[in-house]
């Protein structure tokens, strides 16, 4: 009894807290000053001039020791947002319930907030604990303790060229581990995003998430159903596209977390070429983020729920409906299940159909319809998407290659190569007689087969 009391005498004295943040020089912190945002620098220093102080926080801080590009560059302040606005020519206070400042620099907007005081148990929460609102300034070493993991939770002053470490944060993302602050799951049910920001975290930095952080995932999985579906289907766009998609598909599915997000991934991977075929898609999406490109979401989920389409579609052609329509009945019957468990935005949604429907269409269309489509806006994506298809060795890939370089080339190399299609159709034979053997290819295997016919 007596040496416990003592323990956490001796424990208190020596508790973080009491010790304060660390402070890390370059020569600990590696952040080359060239990779920072100038705009970024310019806030902290007019802050600072002003006697403020100002740090460049959170995930950019985290991507340049980790040696990564970041995304974008936010600034925390001891200032409130009436203080820095008038600071700044061009700025703008935005948000209701946590206010914060976005000064603006031509194309770049550094998000500038104040620092701001972590969950007390006060504030606003719906049954299962999760916060619906917090609003409360704090200070620097409170808005440290707010954050998610600790290797969010680093400050970066670009002035001294130091780093505030209140949360061991520099170690952990050396190690590349995922650590909560705090107790992992009171901090997941304030908020079960942050389970799937821990897997994706871990996925971006080719590390782990710490066993303790990890542990309570499985059981709290299902409290992401709480969480509003348009924060969740940006999330799952973030998993996505943060350089190792598949790693997190993975992750999600060990955990369950995969389950509130994209339920049909189970049965996708059941299908005969299920995972493979999304494993490729997905190595696809991690090539062109690293090449710096973007990704659009209707090719990625297109891709991910193809397979389902695809057999659906070719079960129902073997029932004897038309190749069209039966594509049509698959994508929406395959579409509403998909939006029963998390809806994806109508916008992307008719985009993932139209994409899908090119997909019968490049086995049947006529030189009229090959211009027709053309000038269709998802064209692109839909040849991207017969590519892929090919790469999977569900089409030809002398078929897939024709339509690609149709759609590189100019107007009078397309008009030669429709016409020479053309030729080759009716040196074939008989239209009639052509179209049938279309159809009949396509019946079998959905074989776009612009000149094979
Ligand atoms: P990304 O590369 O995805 O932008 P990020 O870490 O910058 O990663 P943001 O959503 O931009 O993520 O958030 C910025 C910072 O705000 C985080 O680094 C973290 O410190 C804090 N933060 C974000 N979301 C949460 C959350 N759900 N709970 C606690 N802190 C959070
Ligand atoms: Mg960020």
């Amino acid at each position: 009894m007596l040496t416990d009391t003592i323990k956490n005498f001796v424990g208190r004295l020596f508790a973080p807290i009491s010790r304060g943040p660390e402070r890390l020089g370059p020569e600990r912190h590696g952040i080359d000053r060239r990779a920072v945002s100038r705009h970024a620098i310019k806030v902290c220093e007019v802050l600072n001039q002003h006697g403020f102080s100002a740090y460049i926080v959170g995930g950019a801080v985290r991507d340049l020791i980790a040696g990564l590009q970041p995304k974008d560059f936010d600034v925390a302040t001891n200032a409130t947002p009436d203080q820095i606005r008038p600071l700044f020519r061009r700025a703008r206070i935005i948000g209701r319930r946590f206010q914060l400042v976005h000064v603006v620099f031509g194309q770049e907007i550094i998000e500038t907030s104040t620092f701001r005081a972590p969950a007390n148990g006060e504030e606003d929460t719906d049954d299962h604990g999760r916060i619906l609102r917090d609003n409360l300034f704090g200070t620097h070493e409170e808005d440290a303790a707010r954050r998610d993991f600790t290797l969010n939770a680093l400050y970066y002053d670009p002035l001294k060229e130091e780093v505030i470490d209140f949360h061991r944060g520099v170690t952990d993302l050396k190690k590349r581990t995922v650590r909560m602050i705090g107790d992992p799951a009171t901090r997941y049910r304030e908020d079960p995003v942050r389970m799937l920001r821990a897997l994706r975290f871990a996925a971006k930095l080719d590390g782990t998430v710490a066993p303790a952080t990890l542990a309570p995932i499985k059981e709290l999985a299902p409290l992401v159903s709480n969480v509003p579906s348009s924060r969740l289907f940006d999330e799952l766009l973030k998993l996505l596209t943060c350089g190792r998609a598949m790693e997190c598909l993975r992750q999600l599915r060990e955990v369950g977390l995969h389950k509130g997000l994209i339920p049909l991934i189970d049965a996708i991977f059941e299908l005969e070429g299920g995972e493979e075929f999304v494993e490729l898609a997905l190595a696809r999406t991690d090539a062109r983020i690293r090449a710096g490109k973007t990704v659009s979401p209707s090719f990625l989920f297109a891709a991910l729920l193809w397979k389902l389409v695809y057999q659906r579609w070719q079960e129902l052609m073997q029932q004897g409906e038309h190749p069209i329509q039966a594509l049509v009945i698959a994508s929406d019957d395959v579409l509403d299940r998909q939006t029963r468990s998390l809806p994806i935005q109508r916008r992307f949604q008719a985009d993932v159909r139209e994409i899908w429907f090119m997909q019968a269409r490049f086995d049947r269309v006529t030189p009229k319809g090959i211009w027709r489509m053309l000038e269709h806006p998802r064209f692109r994506a839909a040849v991207d998407f017969l590519q892929l298809r090919a790469e999977a060795k569900e089409v030809d890939s002398v078929d897939a290659q024709w339509w690609m370089d149709l759609a590189n080339a100019d107007h009078a190399k397309r008009t030669d190569m429709i016409e020479a299609l053309q030729q080759q159709r009716r040196s074939s034979g008989s239209g009639q007689r052509s179209r049938r053997r279309r159809r009949s290819r396509s019946k079998s295997a959905g074989t776009p087969a612009p000149n094979a016919a």
